[in-house]
């Protein structure tokens, strides 16, 4: 079901007044995680003052060690909630577990599946029994047939309503978090017809080097991107501050990226 040969036109995924999918970029900005109601509030101001569409935020967050910051739970996703509907953005927050599939997708319009998520199946399964649609992680190990295996096990279910999310793999390099695969872009996009968003937060790991990944991914046809933005990130509460753009430059990114392809 994922592939172009069952599906030769473009998927096009629709939420709200946004199409996601087609010629104009989507563009996701906001913080590693939802940390307060003040901090979501603000910074979701910023993401819509720039005029990106997508407010993006951890409630629950993966951390590679247990004593590590989780994230602020389901209050989290009360937060962002309100600060989405405040500002009128949309919303995506990554689910970790399918219990928390339904709570999570009564409060965000997007559900992200985090890479190392990527080949949960059980959590696979539960998203394709709903119809929200999901932004799905490559495996920071995973090759191409992997990951589109994974998306088959959300459309399989009956949700058709799939982003394919390229968020940088491992390699030998380690200047870089992760090394972001560009090439990912157009060849997922020859294989699939589902939109292919780009990362270069977690693609890079800098800072510096997000906002021209932002570029490349657009040059290479992403259909969008997802941004890390924090209005304090040598304070935030994951250690993502380090690849987290502060508003101005987030807001720069957005002139820029308006004079490559049009936005939603
Ligand atoms: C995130 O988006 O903050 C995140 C944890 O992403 P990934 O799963 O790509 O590491
Ligand atoms: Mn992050």
């Amino acid at each position: 079901l994922a592939s172009r040969d069952f599906h030769p036109d473009d998927t096009i995924i629709k939420i709200k007044d946004v199409e996601i999918g087609g010629e104009q970029l989507v563009i996701m900005g906001g913080p590693c995680a939802v940390e307060t109601a003040e901090q979501i509030d603000e910074i979701a101001r910023l993401v819509k003052a720039a005029g990106a569409q997508v407010l993006r935020g951890g409630a629950f967050k993966p951390r590679t060690g247990p004593y590590s910051f989780q994230g602020v739970g389901v209050e989290g996703l009360v937060m962002m909630a309100d600060a989405g509907r405040k500002h009128g953005l949309l919303t995506i927050t990554e689910v970790m577990t399918p219990e928390y599939v339904d709570v999570c997708a009564e409060y965000a319009d997007i559900l992200q599946v985090g890479t190392r998520n990527m080949q949960n199946f059980d959590l696979l399964r539960k998203l394709g029994t709903i119809k929200t649609p999901v932004l799905l992680k490559r495996g920071f190990s995973s090759t191409y047939d992997e990951f589109l295996n994974a998306a088959e096990y959300i459309l399989a279910g009956g949700n058709p309503n799939v982003m394919l999310c390229e968020r940088g793999i491992r390699t030998f390099e380690s200047y870089t978090r992760n090394t972001l695969d560009l090439a990912a872009i157009p060849a997922l996009q020859t294989l699939s017809h589902l939109p292919v968003i780009s990362d270069p937060s977690h693609g890079t790991g800098r800072r510096e080097l997000v906002e021209p990944m932002c570029k490349a991914s657009v040059a290479a046809g992403a259909n969008g991107l997802i941004v890390e933005m924090h209005t304090d990130p040598d304070n935030s509460m994951t250690g993502d501050g380090v690849q987290s753009l502060f508003p101005e430059q987030f807001a720069k990114l957005m002139v820029d990226l308006e004079k490559l392809a049009p936005l939603c």
